[in-house]
């Protein structure tokens, strides 16, 4: 198969044209961090317009790159959910003139699938398989009896990962996004703050980070109207060890329950370095392999929107011109559900 991806749900416009679901021919990405970086996070209506002016530039550049015409392609896959609506409905747009156009079957791809299929560039998936989604929207663990079947079986109760990194850097004066760069900093530090895991004892899969984030600022604050200088490294590993220690604990309780035999790091906090070397320590002391798709991939892009398409497809997944942007899609699908 030869698919051209679409992938417009947040702030990265990207199109790329993925070989038989595991080969990447192009993957263009055009991010637009700079101009939300002054309101501290995406700004919708911003991202939007970028979008817009973005898209037909980026299909441009996938199809040269790759070398390929839209008669050489078998499909064209798209993120429909979850994300801004008006974002999603851009990507969707084309990808659909597209279809159309070049009279292409659409297929509808969830962008936490993309987000996961991104190792499949690494290994094939082996099932079942469990997969832990970290990034700036979403903080899921996904597990996957076979291949086309996908549940969720525990999620954050309010902020997601990626957002609490970003959130707690703003007060630490660090740009948006700040996970990479409170990353850095807790690389060098001590955990000297001892800052709250919420729901590691409890018995079930979900997250919650929106306690940590303000014992954090309120930490961060407090030393400001007495006039103390806290150590900003040492805030961040600390905030860091809690992060990790929450996401291990999870990541093995649901190992323990559900049959796996790869586990799964993928979304944009997957690049951080102490959540990286934990997990896989701590998966592969269960005889579990631990997968990871390349750094390059982690953030949003389209090849892995194209390799979730591939599978997809192959399991009949298909969209007409009537397909909607959802923005708040569910994740729980089964292949053959949805025939
Ligand atoms: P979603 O995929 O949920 O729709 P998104 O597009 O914002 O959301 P990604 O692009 O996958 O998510 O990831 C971006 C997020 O990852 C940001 O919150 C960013 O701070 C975080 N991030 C990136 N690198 C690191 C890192 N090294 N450590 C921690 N967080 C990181
Ligand atoms: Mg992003
Ligand atoms: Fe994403």
């Amino acid at each position: 198969s030869l698919i051209l991806a679409f992938e417009t749900s947040c702030d990265e416009t990207s199109v790329a044209v993925i070989k038989s679901g595991n080969e990447i021919l192009s993957n263009v990405v055009a991010t637009q961090i700079k101009s939300h970086q002054r309101f501290g996070g995406v700004v919708p209506e911003v991202a939007s317009r970028h979008h817009i002016e973005q898209i037909t530039i980026c299909l441009k550049k996938a199809l040269q790159t790759a070398q390929v015409t839209y008669a050489d392609l078998t499909g064209v896959a798209i993120t429909y959910g979850p994300g801004l609506v008006g974002s999603l409905l851009v990507g969707i747009t084309a990808a659909k003139a597209v279809a159309w156009a070049h009279n292409l079957p659409l297929i509808p791809v969830n962008h936490l699938a993309g987000h996961i299929y991104a190792t499949n560039f690494v290994t094939p998936i082996q099932f079942p398989a469990l997969a832990l989604v970290v990034s700036g929207g979403h903080t899921e663990l996904v597990w996957m009896p076979k291949e086309g079947e996908f549940q969720i079986i525990g999620e954050t109760r309010d902020d997601a990962a990626g957002e609490t990194y970003d959130k707690i850097g703003r007060v630490l004066g660090i740009n948006y996004p700040a996970g990479p760069t409170v990353d850095q900093w807790a690389q060098s530090g001590q955990d000297t703050f001892d800052f709250p895991r919420a729901m590691v004892k409890e018995d079930n899969f979900d997250f919650s980070f929106s306690g940590l984030k303000s014992a954090f600022i309120n930490t961060v604050h407090h030393a400001e109207q007495v006039g103390e200088t806290l150590n900003k490294q040492d805030l961040a590993t600390s905030f860091q060890a809690a992060v990790v220690d929450v996401l291990v604990t999870k990541s093995l309780a649901a190992l323990q329950q559900y049959p796996t035999k790869e586990f799964i790091l993928v979304g944009g906090v997957a690049a951080n370095h102490g959540l990286r070397t934990a997990l896989q320590t701590a998966v592969e002391k269960q005889g579990v392999p631990f997968v990871m798709a390349p750094l390059k991939l982690c953030g949003d892009n389209a090849a892995m929107i194209g390799a979730a398409g591939a599978m997809l497809q192959r399991h009949g997944a298909r969209a007409d011109m009537l397909l909607n942007a959802d923005p708040g899609l569910e994740f729980d699908w089964e292949a053959d559900a949805a025939r």
